[in-house]
């Protein structure tokens, strides 16, 4: 592997340890995937971050059935989605997967989390939807997720999880932060009487407008 590669391996291994000090993630559940070329460089499974080194990060290639992955250790067992992801999303060249408690809470009741705040614009539209429900790991998951990411940058996957997804690794990791911190807003709202007052489409409108393309806000304000 040339240093570019080597870099982009360490900036996934920085953001694994970053996204368990920050409290999105515990263990070993969430995994990160960037696009490199035609390949897809992946945390592998089930390895503590605080061991993880450039050299076990794996590559494999976008085409074809996922067997032919490089690496000492097997892929993530989420590859599936990542890789779909990444076929299908051209715009985006980053995911970031975890279990993150308030995202996790409104999966498990398998909700969307409507326009309750305006940074739900922040990744593309008025809402941030739950897939339906598939087994970790399935090809069955990964339509269900694609069909959930459909105009959007993050979704919740039902009694599971979460991914963001990012034009760079930082991107896809900043809207990890922002999503589980509107899934903690949208769930403390819902335990107040009356719940939340949701933002009309032409609210949301107005601020898509403001935050650009794909709802990144320059200075996050
Ligand atoms: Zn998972």
């Amino acid at each position: 592997m040339d240093d570019q590669e080597r870099g982009i391996r360490q900036t996934i291994i920085d953001l694994c340890l970053e996204m368990n000090a920050n409290g999105l993630n515990q263990g070993t559940s969430g995994n990160i995937s960037f696009r490199h070329g035609e390949r897809m460089l992946i945390t592998p499974t089930a390895t503590p971050y605080e061991q993880l080194t450039p050299e076990m990060i794996v590559s494999m290639p976008l085409a074809g059935d996922g067997s032919h992955w490089e690496g000492p250790i097997a892929p993530s067992v989420e590859w599936r989605f990542h890789r779909e992801i990444l076929l299908r999303r051209p715009d985006m060249n980053a995911v970031v997967h975890a279990h993150a408690t308030f995202c996790t809470v409104i999966a498990i009741t398998r909700r969307a989390i409507p326009a309750c705040h305006y940074m739900v614009a922040a990744f593309g539209g008025n809402d941030v939807k739950c897939s339906g429900y598939a087994r970790y790991g399935t090809a069955e998951l990964s339509v269900l997720a694609l069909e959930a990411l459909e105009g959007r940058t993050a979704c919740l996957l039902a009694n599971h999880g979460m991914i963001a997804m990012g034009e760079t690794l930082d991107k896809a990791m900043w809207r990890a932060v922002e999503l589980e911190t509107l899934a903690k807003q949208y769930y403390y709202s819902l335990q107040l009487p009356g719940g939340p007052a949701i933002l009309s489409d032409a609210e949301i409108d107005e601020t898509l407008r403001g935050f650009g393309s794909y709802g990144l806000l320059p200075d996050p304000a």
